[in-house]
């Protein structure tokens, strides 16, 4: 731990990677994992285009499903301290895998959201992009008549090109990556620690599931890890 303070002290561009860990502490089920699974379907099967255009009644309630479990959801100590560190000039970047919108909450700006975010709607057929998701959880159409649909990313889609690209360059500038809540098993998220030359640390509550090789790791809560970490922070 303490190696681990003297490199933040000295480092000048943090950046932070966060999954479905980091979210699980607060509350929000990872949909991946079969605890977190809705009525027994397979997200493999139903968060996908191929449910979007075939399947739309099933597309609609599992994703509204999702939205409403995300009201009464509050970020917990660890997405503060990061959004903390971030108002002070240590955290550079922050890029999440999570749809919640959880870091923002906390007060974090500028967040890169590799899967996009459960928050905003948008219509399959015309594009047209909506602030909030009122008019899909009412099931209505777009005003063209196209379907609705959250702006995260379904499987089978590209990431949104941005947020990947500034990752990538936030990271390859890194003096050091936290890798935060996330066994690094989806591709191409897991791809992204080896881009850095600075230092890499992981906390989770598991390994992860491929030989990342990490300069320091913490296996245990995000929230309480951050908190021990930033509490030794001058
Ligand atoms: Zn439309």
């Amino acid at each position: 731990m303490k190696n681990v303070i003297d490199w933040i002290q000295q480092a000048t561009s943090i950046v932070v990677l966060t999954g479905a860990g980091m979210s699980t502490e607060s509350g929000i089920p990872d949909f991946r994992s079969k605890e977190g699974r809705w009525q027994q379907v397979n997200p493999l099967t139903v968060a996908t285009v191929e449910a979007l255009k075939s399947n739309y009644a099933l597309f609609q309630s599992f994703y509204r499903a999702r939205i409403q479990a995300l009201v009464d959801v509050t970020p917990h100590n660890g997405y503060y301290i990061l959004a903390k560190w971030q108002q002070q000039k240590r955290v550079t970047h922050i890029a999440t895998q999570n749809v919640d919108r959880l870091h923002q909450k906390a007060g974090a700006t500028h967040v890169s959201e590799l899967h996009g975010n459960i928050e905003t709607t948008r219509c399959q057929s015309c594009g047209k992009q909506y602030d909030d998701a009122t008019r899909f959880l009412n099931e209505a159409r777009c005003t063209c008549g196209g379907a609705l649909r959250p702006n995260v990313v379904l499987f089978g889609e590209y990431l949104p090109e941005e947020a990947w690209e500034k990752t990538i360059q936030a990271i390859r500038h890194a003096d050091i990556v936290f890798v935060i809540g996330t066994s690094l098993s989806v591709y191409p998220v897991n791809q992204l620690p080896s881009m850095t030359t600075g230092k890499l640390i992981y906390i989770n509550l598991e390994p992860a599931s491929n030989d990342q090789q990490f300069d320091a790791t913490f296996y245990g809560k995000a929230g309480e890890i951050l908190a021990q970490l930033d509490e030794l922070l001058l």
